[in-house]
């Protein structure tokens, strides 16, 4: 059995990310950005009015000065002449500023009568203009990788890029093995009971870029196992769901083996999550997860989202870790790190009662998971604990 950390690094050094691709801008939110792409332009381009009002030379700018207004700058339409001596021009926010002036007196400073206009004060320090390349120059870079924020997508616009290079989305093959499972909305037969696991982990991986695929469930017979195996071709990573304890229908292990999956471990010392598997399998990435809805869901936050950064061309990182106040006492901690099911608000996490890894209801009411180190002694109100966000 190794450790949840020794678990990851084996993870990290197996996975590889997967190619790139051409992606329109407006299809490149959440994507990872694959290259640094570099300004095609400056922004602004020139120096722009940042208000409405007169354009104009600030060392004139004295209080009840008077001055003509030979024209208009609006944006997208500047003024082609030059400001002069006792000369301003009208101007709108975003308008470039014609020759000559410095400064933009606000309109609200200004009274106008005819052509003619008197400033109401003489207050200059603010411009009022931003200067060209204030945002960005020609050249500058958005560093990669990085996953594209509407932030992101916004300023690659800004830079003139219709498209960006982004990684492909992993491609990952989720498999339920079990005689007693049926998909959602089948009668499921007397003992028979219906698969969830794979629908919590397809919404949990696309949530953060993957495209998963569930396959139809593998039976606990071999020929079986290898039709759903051989229908995961394409695959980046597969993970397969139960059959990976110790019980004579625990074939998964045995039947990859035979497939020519090179295990690199198999047990993990978590709870809940034991029989965790993991190794390469012809392409893809193989991760066995132990069956019971919980199990599969914390090791999807635990080791399947770390493992679809990597792939997904960011660097390897493990779940965040948050910290919280405990607001009830917790017993000692045993030998594998315990993953509870918890609720967090304002700073203050308890775990649930209840903490059966068949329980559903329980988790989709928790909104974090505990994490207990090994041996963690008992623990008081008040102390401080760590937890990764559901
Ligand atoms: P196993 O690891 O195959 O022994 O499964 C452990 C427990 O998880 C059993 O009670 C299974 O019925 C249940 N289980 C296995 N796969 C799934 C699944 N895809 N959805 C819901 N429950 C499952
Ligand atoms: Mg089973």
């Amino acid at each position: 059995m190794i450790s949840v950390q020794d678990a990851l690094d084996q993870l990290f050094a197996l996975a590889r990310p997967v190619t790139t691709e051409l992606c329109p801008l407006t299809e490149a939110a959440g994507r990872v950005l694959a290259a640094p792409i570099a300004a095609k332009l400056t922004q602004p381009p020139f120096a722009a009015s940042s208000m409405d009002g007169y354009a104009l030379n600030s060392v004139e700018a004295d209080l009840h000065a008077q001055f003509v207004v030979i024209g208009e700058s609006a944006a997208g339409h500047g003024f082609e002449g030059r400001v002069g001596a006792g000369q301003a021009v009208r101007i709108f926010t975003g308008a470039p500023v014609p020759e000559g002036a410095d400064c933009v007196v606000i309109q609200e400073e200004v009274e106008r009568r005819g052509k003619l206009i008197t400033l109401l004060t003489e207050d200059t320090t603010k411009s009022n203009i931003r200067p060209a390349g204030q945002d960005f120059g020609l050249g500058d870079e958005m560093s990669a990788p990085r996953r594209l924020t509407p932030s992101d997508i916004a300023l690659a616009a800004s830079m003139n890029h219709p498209e960006l290079c982004v990684f492909k989305r992993p491609v990952v093959a989720l498999v339920s093995t079990g005689d007693e499972l049926v998909q959602p909305g089948e009668p499921p037969a007397e003992g028979q009971i219906i698969a969830s696991n794979t629908y919590g982990l397809k919404a949990l991986l696309e949530a953060h870029g993957a495209e998963a695929r569930i396959l139809p469930i593998a039976r606990d017979n071999r020929a079986s196992l290898e039709t759903v195996f051989a229908l995961c071709d394409g695959a980046d990573l597969i993970v397969t769901i139960g059959g990976a304890s110790v019980g004579d229908h625990d074939i998964v292990a045995d039947v990859a083996a035979g497939l020519g999956l090179q295990q690199s471990f198999y047990k993990v010392a978590m709870r809940p999550g034991k029989p965790l598997m993991a190794g390469q399998m012809g392409a893809a990435l193989m991760i066995g997860l132990p069956g019971n809805p919980v199990s599969a869901l914390v090791c999807g936050h635990v080791f399947l989202l770390p493992v679809l950064r990597v792939m997904s061309g960011l660097t390897a990182a493990p779940a965040e870790r948050l910290t919280a106040t405990l607001s009830a006492p917790l017993p000692a901690n045993g030998p594998r790190e315990h993953y509870m099911r918890a609720t967090v608000t304002q700073g203050q996490i308890s775990a649930e009662t209840r903490q059966d890894s068949a329980l559903l209801s329980v988790l989709a009411a928790a909104n974090a998971l505990l994490i207990r180190p090994p041996h963690d002694g008992a623990r008081a109100p008040g102390d401080t604990v760590e937890y990764i966000s559901l």
